[in-house]
């Protein structure tokens, strides 16, 4: 880790919310979910697609999972209401699951079923280890009666994938492929950058050999690279897989992806809750600071 990512990773409690504010903007649509919707409109004309998410996660009490519940069927109603291009991205705990395991399944649940009914897809984000099991869990138990309507991301640095993937082969299987943002002990994760990209590249073989739908959410060119060649190797149509990448970042490789002729995803975060997601993920990811202070000062 350089100085700079160590000293931000130190700070970032103690950093003035304003502050993290500007880290931030370019990273959120916004506090509403009309925001959400401008930029997925703007997206949608550049033919990208969108997914779009509330931020919120570790609630403290099942009213705050009632209430992201059904914020998430009103976000659903609204992609159909303004027809844009874009489904929806929710996390386990913000439905309740480090509370209750069963209240988190019935909500996430209730929302799949909206999105069925709606002809749209619900994608389960990872969290961190704690959760991956239960999440694991909730995608096998979904994914037969709402095949093409349910998904779940898996992580690369983690150590477990290849197995997860090899024991999830036995039904239909719609991944999101990222290299997991979460700061995991050694025993559960690679810790080194280079295998971290060699785990990347072997799982999403792995998953596109047992014919699995995969959003290769990255923003490295190295592993867009390999999974062109993938593609190619594989043989694969358009249809049969997706590039993701974070709204903000790179939009230069976005343009380059779109160019190439792969369909591509943004995900689009909104939500009021953006200060303690904003500096977790500036904890977890100093490289995003980093990247903030480089465009505002051309460091
Ligand atoms: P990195 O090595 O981190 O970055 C590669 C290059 O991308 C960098 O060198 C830099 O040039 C550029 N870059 C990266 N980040 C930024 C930035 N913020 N601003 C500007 N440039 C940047 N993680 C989870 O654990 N669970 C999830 O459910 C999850 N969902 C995700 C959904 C999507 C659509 C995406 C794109 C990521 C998601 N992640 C999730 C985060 C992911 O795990 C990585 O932490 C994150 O994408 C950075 O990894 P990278 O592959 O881009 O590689």
């Amino acid at each position: 880790m350089s100085l700079l990512n160590f000293l931000i990773s130190k700070s970032i409690m103690h950093i003035p919310g304003p502050l993290v504010g500007i880290f931030a903007k370019s990273y959120i649509a916004g506090p509403e979910l009309n925001d959400a919707v401008r930029v997925t409109k703007e997206l949608n004309s550049q033919g990208i697609m969108t997914t779009i998410d509330i931020l919120g996660e570790f609630i403290k009490n099942l009213d705050e999972a009632e209430y992201y519940r059904e914020r998430c069927i009103e976000i659903l109603d609204t992609i159909k209401k303004e027809g844009l291009d874009a489904n929806l991205s929710l996390k386990p705990t913000q439905m309740g699951l480090n509370l209750n395991k069963e209240v988190a399944f019935n909500n996430i649940l209730k929302i799949v079923d909206h999105a069925k009914q709606l002809g749209n897809f619900v994608r389960i984000d990872m969290e961190d280890v704690t959760c991956t099991n239960d999440t694991i869990d909730f995608y096998r138990s979904l994914r037969g009666k709402y095949q093409g309507h349910v998904g779940v991301v898996l992580q690369a640095y983690l150590r477990r994938t290849p197995k997860d993937v090899e024991n999830l082969s036995d039904g239909p299987m719609n991944f999101r492929l990222c290299k997991g943002i979460y700061n995991e002990k050694r025993v559960h994760a690679y810790k080194d950058p280079y295998i971290i990209n060699q785990s990347f590249i072997y799982i999403l073989e792995k998953m596109f050999q047992k014919g699995a739908y995969v959003g290769i959410a990255t923003h490295d060119e190295k592993l867009v690279f390999e999974a062109t060649r993938l593609i190619e190797k594989y043989g694969l149509t358009r249809d049969k897989y997706e590039f993701q990448m974070l709204l903000g970042v790179d939009e230069e490789l976005r343009r380059i992806i779109v160019n190439s002729g792969h369909r591509l995803r943004v995900y689009v975060p909104f939500g009021k809750d953006w200060l303690p997601y904003s500096r977790r993920r500036l904890k977890e990811n100093p490289n995003i600071a980093r990247h903030a202070l480089r465009q505002l000062f051309g460091i």
